[in-house]
């Protein structure tokens, strides 16, 4: 048996402290549709080149879980250094439902989703969704891109001790 003298347990750190030691980007997931919805997401990773696939874990008790399923396509946009703001906004849940929650953003729908884009972001990609998978009190939501685009060159925006950082 191999013996870890410093390996914590769950009593001495929580998954959520010792998974806050890990630097994310940060990204605004968007769907379309009579009801555009958009959140704020860090459980989002690349999967697959070809075909291309992406993931995004989601809450069960979020809006975007039922929006995202109903839609059946998606938006990522990759938050740059200066969208701390917009980051901020999409996870607030006070922020206004349906488009109106758009309105204090600059964005331009997908050609591919009819999901918003948001203006200023680093990265879009837009998505249809191909199967999902339940992990605990999250969805994971694996989508196949069908179009994506790299914005122009800037700071990226960080989440990494529970804090936003620049890079
Ligand atoms: C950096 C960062 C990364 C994140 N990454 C992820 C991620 O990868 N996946 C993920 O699922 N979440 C993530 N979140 C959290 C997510 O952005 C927020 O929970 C966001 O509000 C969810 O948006 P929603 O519209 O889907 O759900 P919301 O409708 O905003 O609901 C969020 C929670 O608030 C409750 N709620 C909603 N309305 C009310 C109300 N009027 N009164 C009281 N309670 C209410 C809901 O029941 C739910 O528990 C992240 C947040 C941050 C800051």
């Amino acid at each position: 048996m191999i013996v870890h003298d410093a390996a914590p347990t769950m009593e001495e750190t929580t998954l959520r402290d010792a998974m806050s030691r890990f630097a994310t980007g940060v990204a605004v997931v968007t769907v379309g549709g009579e009801h555009p919805h958009g959140m704020t997401a860090n459980a989002f990773t690349s999967v697959s080149l070809d075909p291309p696939m992406v993931l995004c874990c989601v809450a069960h008790r979020a809006t975007m879980h039922a929006a995202i399923g109903t839609a059946g396509r998606f938006a990522v946009s990759v938050m740059g250094g200066d969208q701390e703001r917009t980051a901020r906004y999409f996870a607030d849940k006070r922020r206004p439902r349906g488009r109106a929650q758009f309105d204090v953003v600059d964005w331009q729908s997908g050609p591919h989703t009819g999901a918003p884009l948001l203006s200023g972001a680093l990265a879009w990609l837009e998505c249809e969704l191909v199967r999902r998978h339940e992990g605990g009190d999250h969805t994971i939501f694996l989508g196949r891109v069908l179009g994506c685009r790299r914005g122009p060159d800037s700071r990226a925006l960080l989440f990494y001790d529970s804090g936003f950082h620049r890079i």
